[in-house]
């Protein structure tokens, strides 16, 4: 049987656990060919290769560098032929109150979360561009869309990525590549793992589906958005957080 994203080159960055890490075995499993990119190898990396039957690869690279990023990503386009598929997921927190939050803390969260973004679809779409096809998926979040008193830094990183969907969107359609967002919602990860069970029982108030996502949740929006079944949608910001904000 055919899957969805047969004889297709994916990147996604913060592949190593959590959402990136359920996106890498959704595309696997429906025929892409992988290139995971995180800071460092995960431990499991041989075990997850041998069991990708060679669909899988890895590079390792630390996003808060912007400045060093565009030589690696170009390298990555060559060495790999291009990529179909971008999915920039990669993200971090350092939340605190904006008033007490330092100037340092600001900037490393919009650095991973926006700028390695912005350079990372810049490099891989201008291969894209040439090809006349490719889609490019950010990691957004319900934060982007609606704020969060204690992150200004990460919601304005998320808030971004939206600005930066809808523009590239715009640049490229006419060359066939499609821009979209997803706005995750509460998805059990390491992320949210860290959050006290008090906030946990007051944000599962909220969600009308009634249950955390999972990264298999999300996983399936980025397939629906990577593969020709999205064909005509770009520009779009998906929400997938079981109802929460409707
Ligand atoms: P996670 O912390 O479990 O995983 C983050 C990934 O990013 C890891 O693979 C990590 O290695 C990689 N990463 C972090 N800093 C990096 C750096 N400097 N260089 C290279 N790689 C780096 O997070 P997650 O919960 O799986 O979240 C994935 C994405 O989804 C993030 O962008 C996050 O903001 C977004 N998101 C998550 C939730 C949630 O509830 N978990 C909700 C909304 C949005």
């Amino acid at each position: 049987m055919s899957g969805l994203l047969e004889n297709k080159k994916a990147l996604i960055s913060g592949a190593s656990r959590g959402i990136g890490r359920a996106i890498a075995d959704c595309f696997i499993a429906e025929g892409a060919e992988v290139w995971g990119l995180s800071t460092k190898e995960p431990d499991d990396i041989s075990a997850r290769i041998a069991a990708a039957g060679g669909k899988l690869h890895w590079l390792g690279v630390d996003l808060s560098k912007p400045d060093e990023l565009e030589n690696f990503i170009e390298n990555a386009v060559r060495e790999s032929g291009g990529f179909d598929a971008l999915v920039n997921n990669a993200g971090i927190t350092k939340d605190n109150l904006a008033f007490r939050m330092s100037l340092e803390d600001f900037r490393a969260v919009l650095d991973v979360n926006l700028s390695a973004a912005f350079i990372i679809a810049r490099v891989t779409g201008r291969d894209m561009i040439r090809k006349r096809s490719g889609s490019i998926i950010n990691m957004s979040s319900v934060v982007g869309l609606h704020g969060n008193g204690g992150q200004a830094n990460y919601a304005a990183s998320k808030a971004g990525l939206i600005g930066l969907t809808k523009s590239l969107a715009r640049e490229t359609a006419a060359r066939n590549v499609r821009v979209n967002a997803i706005a995750p919602g509460f998805i059990a990860t390491d992320m949210t793992a860290a959050l006290p069970d008090a906030a946990k029982e007051k944000l599962l108030e909220q969600i009308p589906l009634k249950r955390m996502g999972e990264g298999a949740d999300i996983a399936k929006a980025a397939l629906f958005l990577a593969s020709d079944l999205s064909a005509y949608i770009t520009g779009q910001v998906l929400s997938v957080d079981g109802g929460m904000f409707m």
